[in-house]
């Protein structure tokens, strides 16, 4: 495990300086989803520091089995309105909301904890209809509603290209999010920071860095292949 991470944060590292960005501008989101407690506690202890889990309900199990672990949890999957609850309970980035409804029912929850929920927009860049995000056209306005809820934080945007067996097959996809990124910072909504950009995964994360990515979201390549 203290190998994978090793060598993974080496090749972070690598690929921000190949294209002159500062390394400790790219954060590493440790993708724990099925993976059990006790691996994930080991990861911790190699020096993992952002955990990744797309199912709230896997989740909470290892969130409470954890607590003792003083790590981030960010939420990656697809997030129903009616776990809203769990989610501001746990994570302190949600990386995947694609709906006023979602950022609504999260606003109504964190309103409740006394907290403000940072969140990113996950946006469809590849259209394909089995992807979850919002289309790139729906962004501006879909972000300018959320920006009025005053217990969220908009804090950037998150794609997932197509799978491709060459990682440089994804880099269109990353340059439009960078893009699209660009253009709506250029809005200046209030309240709302573009500053993230999670793209990029095991097959990936190299070319997502060279486009811009400051949130890497990796699985595979730390706690081997999932069943
Ligand atoms: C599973 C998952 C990842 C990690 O994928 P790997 O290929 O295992 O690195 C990243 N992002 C999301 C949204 C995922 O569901």
């Amino acid at each position: 495990m203290k190998e994978n991470l090793d060598r993974i944060n080496k090749r972070i590292d690598d690929a921000a300086t190949g294209c002159g960005r500062n390394p400790e501008t790219i954060r590493l989101v440790a993708v724990s989803k099925t993976v059990g407690a006790d691996r994930v506690r080991e990861a911790i202890d190699a020096g993992a520091v952002i955990l990744g889990e797309n199912y709230i309900q896997e989740a909470r199990e290892k969130f409470d089995a954890l607590i003792d672990r003083h790590v981030q949890w960010h939420f990656i999957g697809h997030l129903q309105s009616n776990k809203a609850k769990y989610a501001v309970r746990m994570f302190d980035l949600i990386h995947s909301v694609e709906s006023i409804k979602l950022a609504t029912a999260l606003d109504k929850e964190a309103r409740k904890n006394g907290k403000v929920q940072d969140i990113l927009i996950q946006v469809n860049i590849s259209r394909e209809e089995t992807k979850s995000g919002i289309p790139e056209v729906g962004a501006v306005e879909l972000i300018t509603q959320i920006s009025r809820l005053d217990h969220i934080r908009v804090k950037g945007l998150m794609t997932m290209p197509p799978f491709f067996d060459a990682p440089e097959q994804a880099r269109p996809f990353f340059r439009q999010l960078a893009r699209l990124r660009d253009r709506i910072a250029a809005h200046s909504i209030p309240g709302v920071s573009m500053a993230e950009l999670s793209m990029g995964m095991t097959g990936d994360f190299e070319v997502a860095i060279e486009e811009g990515a400051t949130l890497v979201r990796i699985g595979t390549a730390i706690f081997g292949a999932r069943q």
